[in-house]
This record gives C-alpha cells, sequence and structure tokens, in this order.
C-alpha cells in the first residue's frame, strides 16, 4: 500500500509553521508497514491542489492530507477532493447537530459558515472531531482513496490515532511487529557499518538504526500474517546481530538504561552509594527513578567543591593539590571514600568540567572522570564529551551508569 501525504497550507508554506504533521503521519504510517514515497505542501490554492491530487495519484494508492477543513472561504481541501473524485456535496444534519452542541460546550454559537463543515460527499466516511469542529473524511473511488484531517495537530493526532490508524491496518491481511535493540558505547555510524551486509540483505525483517541523544537503537520490523511468524523472523535476525554487536546492547524496546543498572544491582544483591561532582545528583536520581532500588541504594551525595570532597569523602587535600579535582586520582578516592563511609559494596563517582567556562589545554570542557570501586577493585574512565553544560552532564550521567552496568555483568 502506497501512501502520500500532502499537507495544505500557505502558512506552512511560507515557513510561519513547522509541519509537524507530515513528520508525525510519516512515522505513524511507516510503523504500520504504508510506505510513503512522496510528501507535498501546497497553499490553499484550488488549481494546485487539483493538479496535485491528479500527480499524487498517479503513483499513490491514497492521499491523506491535513488541512483546510476549516468553516473559512480559503479553506477548500474538502470541497477539491469531492471534485477529483466526481462527487456532490450533500448537507448532512447531523453533523451540523455535532457541529452546534460542540459550540453550545464552549458557550458559543457557530456561525452560517460553520455550516460548510455540515458538507461532504454522499458517499463518504465521516470521521469525528471530538476536539474541533472539523470532521475527517474518508473518501473512495475504484482503488484509490485519500483521507482528509483537519490542519491543528492537537485535532489531526487523535483523530488519526483513534480512527485512521486502525482502519488502514484493516486494509491488509499483515501484521507488523516490532521489536527495538538498545545500544549504548556504540556510535550509529560505526553499529552500521558492522551490520551493514546484514542490513542491505534484509527485506522481511527490515532494521532501521536510530541515534538518538545518548543511545543507539535498532528497529527490527517484521511483517508476516500471523504474530508467531513474525516473532521468528525477528528473532533470527536478532540473534545474528547478538553474535556481532551484542555487547553494546542493553535493553530492549522501552526499556531505559537506569532501569537495566537498578535490576542488575538489586538482582546481584548489591549495595551502592553514589558521589556526585559534575553530574550534580543526576545519576542518583535516575537509578532512584527505578522504584524497587531501596534495597540497593543507600545514599548519594553531591560533593562540588573541594571542601565537600575530602570532608564527606575523605579525598587527600594532596590529591586535590597534586592533581586537582577533576582527574583519576580524585574520581577514585571520591568513590573509594563514599563506599568506605557508607559500608556498600559500590562506591560510583563523577568529577569533570562541565563548562561552559573554567576548560584549560589540559583540562578542557568535557572532560570528565567516572570513578568506580566496586568489591575492593576500583576503575576510572576518562572521557571527553562535547557539546553544552547540559549535554555534557547528562552523557557523563549515562557513561556513570554504562560502566556500572558492564562492571555489574562481569
Ligand atoms: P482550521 O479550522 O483551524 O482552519 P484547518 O483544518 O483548516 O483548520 P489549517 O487552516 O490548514 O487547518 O490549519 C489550522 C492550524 O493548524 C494552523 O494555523 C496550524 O496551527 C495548524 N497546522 C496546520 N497544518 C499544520 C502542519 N502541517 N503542521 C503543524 N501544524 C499545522
Ligand atoms: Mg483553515
Amino acid at each position: 500500500m502506497k501512501a502520500e501525504i500532502i499537507t495544505v497550507g500557505t502558512e506552512i508554506l511560507l515557513g510561519d509553521i513547522v509541519n509537524t504533521n507530515s513528520q508525525f503521519l510519516a512515522k505513524e504510517l511507516a510503523s504500520i508497514g504504508v510506505e510513503v514515497y512522496y510528501q507535498e505542501t501546497v497553499g490553499d490554492n484550488e488549481t494546485r491542489l487539483l493538479n496535485l491530487l491528479e500527480e499524487a495519484f498517479k503513483r499513490s494508492d491514497i492521499v491523506i492530507t491535513t488541512g483546510g477543513l476549516g468553516p473559512t472561504n480559503d479553506d477548500i481541501t474538502k470541497e477539491i477532493a469531492a471534485k477529483y473524485f466526481n462527487q456532490e456535496l450533500v448537507f448532512y444534519s447531523d453533523i451540523w447537530e455535532n457541529i452546534k452542541s460542540y459550540f453550545e460546550k464552549l458557550g458559543l454559537k457557530p456561525t452560517e459558515n460553520n455550516k460548510k463543515q455540515a458538507y461532504f460527499p454522499k458517499d463518504c466516511i465521516i470521521l469525528d472531531n471530538p476536539n474541533g469542529t472539523a470532521p475527517g473524511v474518508i473518501l473512495k473511488k475504484e482503488n484509490k482513496m485519500i483521507i482528509l484531517l483537519p490542519g491543528p495537530p492537537k485535532e489531526m493526532i487523535p483523530m488519526f490515532n483513534n480512527s485512521v490508524k486502525s482502519y488502514l491496518q484493516s486494509l491488509t491481511d499483515y501484521k507488523l511487529v516490532s521489536k527495538t535493540l538498545r545500544f549504548i558505547g556504540i556510535g550509529e555510524s560505526e553499529l552500521e557499518e558492522k551490520l551493514i551486509d546484514i542490513i542491505n540483505s534484509q527485506s522481511n525483517p527490515t532494521i532501521a538504526p536510530y541515534a538518538k541523544e545518548n543511545e543507539v537503537t535498532l528497529r527490527i520490523t517484521a511483517k508476516s500474517k500471523d504474530d508467531e511468524k513474525a516473532n521468528d523472523l525477528i528473532k533470527s535476525i536478532e540473534e545474528k546481530i547478538k553474535d556481532r554487536v551484542g555487547k553494546y546492547i542493553y535493553g530492549y524496546d522501552d526499556t531505559t538504561l537506569e532501569e537495566t543498572v537498578a535490576k542488575l544491582l538489586v538482582k546481584n544483591n548489591m549495595t551502592i552509594a553514589v558521589s556526585e561532582s559534575c553530574t550534580g545528583g543526576m545519576v542518583s536520581s535516575k537509578l532512584i527513578d527505578y522504584p524497587g532500588i531501596s534495597q540497593s541504594f543507600i545514599e548519594g551525595c553531591v560533593t562540588y567543591s573541594n571542601e565537600a570532597k575530602m570532608n564527606r569523602l575523605g579525598v587527600k587535600k594532596e590529591t586535590l593539590d597534586k592533581y586537582g579535582a577533576v582527574s583519576s586520582e580524585t574520581a577514585i578516592e571520591m568513590a573509594v571514600g563514599i563506599a568506605k563511609n557508607l559500608n556498600t559494596n559500590i562506591g560510583l563517582s563523577t568529577t569533570g568540567v562541565a563548562g561552559p567556562g573554567g576548560g584549560t589545554d589540559e583540562k578542557p570542557v568535557g572532560l570528565v572522570y567516572i570513578g568506580i570501586y566496586i568489591n575492593g577493585d576500583v576503575k576510572v574512565k576518562k572521557c571527553n564529551f562535547s557539546g553544552s553544560r547540559d549535554k555534557i552532564r547528562n552523557r557523563a550521567t549515562n557513561e556513570a551508569l554504562n560502566l556500572l552496568r558492564l562492571e555489574l555483568l562481569k
């Protein structure tokens, strides 16, 4: 099934609004296996919209439009679609009642203009719009179909989710089953390079890598008439992927890194205390997001100043004088200090230059040390991150959680 998205609206052409409707629809259609090869934007102009529909239906089975269903004169999408399909518009009194009661609820009266919104092709499916006055429309002729949706996202999105999605799914006997593999410690291009032959040789399931803020994900999507077959298809490709890059996978589907780590802590019966400098409590906060963490998480402290590092964690003055607060030596003393203080199996620490100021040639912005003490062993990881203060702190947090995860897996 090939679909095409047409967003109607002069203000999109002028750049006055960002075309989020196309993005939303494209993503949703891909997720249900409807292929989209073209997306267009056209102004509120009769001739150009009509021409575009003619073009679009030469190559696509379904056209989905957003916008131009409003009550004003420049809202013409429905009228043009009816013209293209040679259908007359007729007055639907029940829809008019709905529109009137929508206004009544808001304490308003519809204008004469609004009557236009109660006219529809004789033979069509009308899609309810509980969030506005413009109902959507599905209009079919032979093997062509047009789906008209309102422009405002708060009306369009619920209408798509509540009525259009399942309708489109019902048109195909195929089911799509997806599984997302979540990676950390490997970039998108490196991951793709390692898997390129698998990715390129696959059409069912398809494999799609996505780069996110702190991680990369791979979505495996299988198309089949039954779930079991689809799951088998996914499983066999997943095994191949795991053989090559399994060590970077930390979870599946909606699992978060902190959830994975927290579960490992609890499962291994380990206790942890965290001392943070540049991450300012973010590592602790993420671990505490997991509801079952109380048996493992003992304490987290933000030891930002040198005094706090000395008084609270027992970091030696000589260490700070000789190596500085941002150093592997300090990171180790912080991790060991908090673990010894609280008698935990694990001590985790972060110290770094989050910027934007404070960087030097020797210690640039983005330099972060993560220390870990785990049952008598100590380890430190030096990282060089780039970006804003916010980004550096987020990446440091993730890196600390990942280091902990890797140690717990040993
Ligand atoms: P209305 O009844 O409000 O006129 P409509 O169905 O005629 O709705 P438009 O006039 O095209 O739709 O758009 C109305 C509003 O919806 C726009 O001002 C904008 O805020 C939002 N909108 C329209 N198209 C898009 C789009 N592609 N992406 C994001 N927002 C959009
Ligand atoms: Mg409008």
